[in-house]
C-alpha cells in the first residue's frame, strides 16, 4: 500500500516550481570584496557608536518604524506617508510586485539588469517581458516604449543599471511613466550616490512613479538590510497593506538617523570611489581590456571565453570579482566593484597578473 505521506506531499504553486534557484556566491569572502557592489570599507563611525549603545532591554521591544520613516522622509523632502522603509530594496521590490501584479499582467524590464526583479516577478503569476539591451548595453528606451501594452503593470528600471553601469535619462523615464499610466514605474536608485541624478524630486507629482533607494551601497550598511520606497500616498497605502510592519529591525532603525546625519562620511566615501574608478578605468585601458562606461561603483569588463579562469586567478590573488556571463547578453563579462584607491591598486596588480597568465598560456582570452 502506498504511504500516504509520499502521495500527499505539499506542493508549491506551479510558478514557484518553475522558478530558477538563485544562490548568490557569498561563501568565504575573506578577501577584497569587489563582487557585490557593497561599500568595501566600513560604515560611518557614528553608526558604530549607535550600535554599541543599544541596550539589551531595547531588543525586547518590537521595532517602531514610523518615527524613523518621518526622519527619512524629511531628509528626502517628502511627507512621511510617501515613504516606506523596507528590509533592503529587495523587500521593496518583492512587496511592490506582490501589491501590483496579478495573473496575466506583464512586468517590463530591460535586461541585463538586477537579478531579483526576475526572481520576484516569477514568484507572482505575472509574465516577465524582458527587453534585451544591445552590445553597448545602453538603456534600450525605444524598445521598452514599444513593448508597453495595456497589460504592463510594473516597469522596473535600475538607474544606474547593474551589471552594465548604464543610465536612463530623466526624460526617458518620464516618457515611460506617461506612456504607461496603468503601470507602476519603479526607478531603483540603489547606486544614486555615485551618479547624483534622481527622480526623487518628482515623487508625489507623478501618479505612477515609485523610487527605491538602498543603504547597502554608499552608506555601507548592507548587513543591516535597509531600503526604502517612495511614491504617491495613494500607491504607498496599498504597498503598506502588504508590507510587514516589523520587517525593518530595531538595530537598523536606530542606525538610520546617524547614517543620514553623517554626510561628511558619505561624501568622503563617494568621492574616494569616484577617484578610484577613474584610476581603475585608466588601468583597464592600459591593459587593453574593453569596459563599459560606468556611472556607479562598479565597472563591467570584457574578459572573453576564459572568464571563469580569470575570476579564479583573481580570487587566488585575494580579489573577489563577479562573473556575469550568465546574464543575458553578458557572456565573457565580469563585473568589478570599485573600492578605495588603495584597494583598486591591489586589484590592478591582480588583474594585470591574471591577464599575463592567461595571455602567456596563448590563444584568445
Ligand atoms: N537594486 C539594485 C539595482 C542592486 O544592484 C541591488 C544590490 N546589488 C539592490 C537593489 C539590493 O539592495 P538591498 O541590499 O537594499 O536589498
Amino acid at each position: 500500500m502506498a504511504d500516504a505521506s509520499t502521495t500527499l506531499a505539499p506542493t508549491p504553486r506551479a510558478r514557484v516550481q518553475e522558478m530558477k534557484e538563485y544562490h548568490p556566491p557569498l561563501g568565504s569572502r575573506a578577501a577584497l570584496r569587489l563582487d557585490f557592489n557593497e561599500n568595501t570599507l566600513e560604515c560611518s563611525p557614528r553608526v558604530r557608536e549607535t550600535l554599541a549603545q543599544i541596550s539589551a532591554g531595547a531588543l525586547t521591544r518590537y521595532p517602531e518604524r514610523e518615527p524613523v520613516e518621518a526622519i527619512v522622509a524629511a531628509h528626502l523632502g517628502l511627507h512621511a506617508e510617501q515613504v516606506a522603509l523596507t528590509n533592503g530594496v529587495d523587500e521593496a521590490i518583492h512587496v511592490l510586485f506582490e501589491t501590483f501584479l496579478d495573473a496575466d499582467d506583464e512586468v517590463l524590464m530591460p535586461v541585463p539588469t538586477y537579478t531579483m526583479y526576475e526572481v520576484y516577478a516569477s514568484a507572482t503569476d505575472a509574465r516577465v517581458v524582458a527587453v534585451q539591451a544591445g552590445d553597448d548595453l545602453q538603456f534600450p528606451f525605444d524598445r521598452l516604449m514599444a513593448a508597453i501594452t495595456s497589460k504592463t503593470k510594473v516597469i522596473a528600471i535600475a538607474n544606474p543599471n547593474s551589471p552594465s553601469g548604464s543610465v536612463a535619462t530623466r526624460e526617458q523615464l518620464l516618457l515611460l511613466a506617461t506612456r504607461a499610466p496603468q503601470a507602476v514605474l519603479l526607478v531603483d536608485e540603489a547606486y544614486f550616490h555615485f551618479y547624483g541624478e534622481t527622480l526623487m524630486d518628482l515623487v508625489g507629482t507623478l501618479p505612477n512613479l515609485v523610487v527605491a533607494r538602498t543603504f547597502s551601497k554608499a552608506y555601507g550598511l548592507a548587513g543591516l538590510r535597509l531600503g526604502l520606497l517612495a511614491g504617491p500616498v495613494e500607491l504607498m497605502r496599498w504597498v503598506r497593506r502588504v508590507l510587514s510592519p516589523y520587517s525593518v529591525n530595531s538595530l537598523a532603525l536606530a542606525c538610520l538617523p546617524p547614517a543620514l546625519e553623517d554626510t561628511a562620511y558619505l561624501n568622503w566615501y563617494v568621492a574616494e570611489v569616484l577617484a578610484a574608478r577613474t584610476e581603475f578605468e585608466a588601468a583597464l585601458d592600459a591593459a587593453g581590456v574593453r569596459r563599459w562606461p560606468s556611472r556607479t561603483n562598479f565597472v563591467l569588463v570584457e574578459i572573453g571565453a576564459r572568464h571563469a579562469e580569470f575570476v579564479c586567478l583573481m580570487r587566488d590573488a585575494g580579489v573577489l570579482v563577479r562573473d556575469r556571463s550568465n546574464d543575458p547578453g553578458c557572456d565573457g563579462r565580469v563585473r568589478i566593484t570599485i573600492g578605495t584607491r588603495a584597494q583598486m591598486k591591489q586589484a590592478v596588480t591582480a588583474l594585470n597578473n591574471a591577464l599575463a597568465m592567461l595571455r602567456a598560456e596563448g590563444g584568445k582570452l
